[in-house]
């Protein structure tokens, strides 16, 4: 590699390099026992079970082939960030397939609720009403539950998901008349930073904000999961009580899909400076 490369550019090639493409049922086998190592040795240092933590292995853009050698080292349920994506996937998979099954954990649109009612048995981002009341109607008719994880926003940045953490107590307290709605816990992302402790202070927020509401939780309503940590910080997650890893990229390789495709980092920015051409049309 070119030393004169920025550093940018270099850092993309290292996580290249750390991760590199999935492409055989073996060398998914290897990357699995390497995450899960590694989450042995996470769980070691707080003294936590590694039963306690569940790897969710995540193949947004990876095609219906690769999922099925991933599936070949083990792997039963996995994540999606978009509704549509999982519902490709399951349609693709799902004869062949009848015990894999979808967890989608990126935000949800209510137009397209009908597909993850139909396709997800778990859907880990959900912060708004309007949402819980779509996937409510869908569910019902299609006659199935969901298990469900409230988003929430412990970076305080403006262009995540989630609930700010003070709004969720109100919002938990809504939920028990969703009965197709069985509410697991919490997830959030952390801030995308190289400061470890910026990034271990959004969990620290989470699992404190989960201690506070179990006190006086809603009947129906668990809090004993924390989904929280991904491929660049689950080592920290799990230090700080994460049940529940979404790991992506340490597991199918790296992806050539930037993040902000997954949650408008500049996306939202420019919205917002863009003049509102719409409202004088
Ligand atoms: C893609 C994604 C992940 C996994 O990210 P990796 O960097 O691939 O580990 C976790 N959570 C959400 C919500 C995602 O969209």
């Amino acid at each position: 590699m070119n030393l004169n490369d920025s550093t940018t550019t270099a850092l993309k090639n290292d996580q290249h390099n750390c991760w590199p493409e999935a492409e055989s049922v073996e060398r998914f086998r290897a990357n699995l026992a390497a995450v899960n190592a590694r989450i042995a040795a996470a769980c070691a240092r707080v003294g936590r079970a590694p039963s306690e933590v569940r790897l969710l292995p995540v193949s947004k853009t990876k095609p219906a082939e690769v999922v099925r050698l991933a599936y070949a080292a083990g792997v039963r349920i996995f994540g999606e960030n978009k509704p549509q994506e999982a519902h490709t996937k399951w349609e693709a998979l799902c004869t062949e397939l009848p015990d894999l099954r979808w967890s989608v954990i990126g935000h949800l649109q209510t137009n397209k609720a009908k597909l993850v009612a139909r396709c997800a048995s778990e859907f880990q981002a959900l912060d708004s009403l309007r949402v819980a009341e779509a996937l409510e109607r869908r569910l019902q008719a299609e006659g199935r539950g969901l298990d469900v994880f409230v988003q929430v926003n412990t970076s305080g940045e403006a262009n995540k998901y989630g609930l700010p953490p003070e709004e969720v107590a109100a919002f938990l307290r809504e939920l028990p008349s969703f009965s197709a709605l069985r509410v697991r816990g919490l997830m959030t992302l952390a801030v995308f930073s190289d400061d470890a402790e910026r990034v271990r202070r959004c969990f620290v927020v989470l699992r404190e904000l989960r201690e506070r509401l179990r006190q006086d939780a809603p009947s129906r309503i668990s809090l004993d999961e924390l989904s929280m940590g991904m491929s660049g910080d689950f080592e920290l997650a799990i230090e700080e009580g994460a049940s529940v890893v979404r790991v992506g990229q340490a597991i199918f390789g790296a992806r050539a899909t930037p993040d902000s495709h997954y949650w408008p980092s500049g996306a939202l920015e420019t919205e917002k400076a863009k003049p509102s051409e719409d409202s004088t049309a």
